[in-house]
């Protein structure tokens, strides 16, 4: 069977750069993968290939058998949480978490409904009237998964979702996201540099050093199996 997202021989280049090398990688559907690696190992740019806002300079991505790269974003259906990628300051919480719906069609009446609904799931349905400036770092970011979760995507894509946030919270929503990704039967690709985030959310740990997978593994495996010095080193160091 054909793998759900395949990166099949992928390669990326920024002029001279060779961002990712050659890369070769499947992700099954319903699977929590983490890129973990150091900062400018690749990661970021493959999660933007996959969501369409880079394209290969060779290779190509498949998703459900597909090749994306004429494949218009919305048939992507993927959710995205990118540090960058703040909520609208301008709108309410309801309007950002209605926004993906609007622009996908979905009627207003609908869109109340879903918008309650998916506010209510993470009990921030009291804040619905609020603007993203009225709201704590840890309540925005909820919004923001809210708002890539909406329109029920196959797949979410996040870089370094919870990286602002203080350590309690930090723990607190690694804690929400595994229940939501199990709930939902989400296929999440999930960029960090923290060892023990990677850890203790995947299902599988790609971990990425210049541009390559140096070992595709269970967190057991990583943990217990380096591979090779540089996963032992990377595994080994605390934050
Ligand atoms: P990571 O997510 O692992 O930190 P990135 O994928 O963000 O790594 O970046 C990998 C390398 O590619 C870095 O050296 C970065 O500076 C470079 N890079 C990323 N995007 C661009 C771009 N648009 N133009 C030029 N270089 C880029």
């Amino acid at each position: 069977m054909a793998p759900f997202i395949h990166f099949d021989q992928v390669t990326k280049s920024f002029g001279s750069l060779r961002v990712v090398d050659n890369l070769d990688l499947r992700v099954e559907k319903g699977e929590f993968l983490s890129l973990l690696g150091p900062s400018g190992s690749g990661k970021t740019t493959l999660l933007m290939m996959l969501a369409g806002f880079e394209n290969p300079s060779q290779g190509s991505i498949r998703l459900d058998g597909t090749p994306i790269e004429n494949m218009p974003s919305h048939r992507r259906n993927m959710g995205v949480v990118f540090q960058n990628y703040a909520l609208f300051p301008h709108m309410t919480v309801a309007e950002n978490v209605a926004f993906p719906l609007l622009m996908r069609g979905v009627g207003k009446a609908e869109t109340v409904r879903q918008v309650t609904r998916a506010l209510d799931m993470v009990r921030l349905g009291h804040l619905k009237e609020r603007r993203p400036a009225q709201l704590s770092g840890g309540q925005q970011q909820r919004v923001a998964l809210t708002r890539a979760l909406v329109f029920e995507p196959t797949v979410v894509l996040m870089d370094e979702p919870l990286g602002a946030l203080d350590k309690q919270l930090r723990e607190h929503m690694q804690l929400e996201l595994r229940d939501l990704h199990r709930k939902l039967g989400l296929t999440v690709i999930f960029v960090t540099h923290d060892q023990s985030e990677a850890l203790t959310m995947s299902d599988r740990i790609a971990l990425f050093n210049a541009g390559r997978i140096e070992q595709l593994d269970t967190p057991e495996g990583i943990y217990d199996r380096p591979r090779t010095r540089f996963v032992a080193e990377f595994i080994g160091e605390t934050n």
